[in-house]
């Protein structure tokens, strides 16, 4: 039997009464078990299956086989304990996607546990665009499809604050020479934030003001690598720009 520090992904019934719940654990990554009778035992999952539940863990992982056997969670923080609009569920629907579709199973993620424990406690009803720039950067970053901010991608020279432009079909940025047709630029705003988020945690932000706009280049720049990698359209980018993040 394993007991890990855990966050649930996503859940979903299977047959009458269980459930498949895909958790992410600091010290085993990625999990997927099943809950048996998931959607009735207040006792062994009591409201803990909520995406973005901050939990105790316990499961058996059998010989064999895919799923593990999920025996117990018990909340430690729900993220339903603190205020709830739609901007603030839009971004935990996120980090639940993205974590959910990028980490390969039973691949311990220290670090990436590590930013995903940091941006929850920084995402409030207050503050919901800092906490998501951060994380949707980092995690371009740590799974290895960040590319160089500082150079052209297509020629290699410096880039200048507010040239650099991207396009969703490739990786990188590019100077104003080879600035792609329908290419968005990322401001001087949006560059600088970059350069220091790659340095600095998530709470040196936080004294600062982050309406909705501020750095939404940058936000549509880690997007774009992420939904290029994974090879898939986000759900939750989608919603997060009809809220116009
Ligand atoms: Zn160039």
């Amino acid at each position: 039997m394993h007991e890990s520090e855990a966050v649930i992904l996503r859940c979903w019934p299977v047959n009458e009464a269980d459930l498949v719940v895909s958790f992410f654990t600091r010290e085993f990554g990625k999990v997927k078990g099943v809950a048996k009778s998931g959607l009735k035992s207040r006792k062994r999952f009591g409201g803990a299956l909520e995406p973005m539940t901050q939990a105790r863990a316990w499961f058996a992982v059998k010989p064999r086989q895919e799923l593990v056997r999920l025996d117990q969670l018990e909340l430690e923080r729900s993220p339903l304990a603190g205020q709830v609009d739609y901007a603030r569920t839009a971004v935990l629907s996120f980090y639940a996607e993205v974590l959910d579709e990028a980490l390969p199973e039973h691949d311990p993620q220290e670090t990436v546990f590590r930013l995903l424990a940091a941006v929850l406690d920084a995402t409030t009803v207050e503050q919901p665009w800092l906490p998501v720039t951060y994380f949707g950067l980092w995690m371009t970053r740590l799974m290895g499809w960040l590319p160089e901010l500082g150079v052209c991608t297509a020629c290699g020279e410096a880039l200048k604050a507010g040239e650099a432009s991207f396009h969703p079909g490739s990786d990188g940025l590019f100077c104003s020479l080879h600035r792609q047709g329908a290419g968005m630029v990322l401001d001087g705003d949006s560059w600088a934030v970059a350069q220091r988020m790659l340095r600095a945690p998530v709470t040196a932000f936080q004294g600062e003001q982050w309406p909705r706009k501020r750095a939404q280049a940058l936000r549509r720049f880690t997007w774009q690598a992420l939904e290029r990698h994974l090879e898939r359209r986000l759900r939750t980018v989608d919603a997060m720009r009809q809220l116009g993040a």
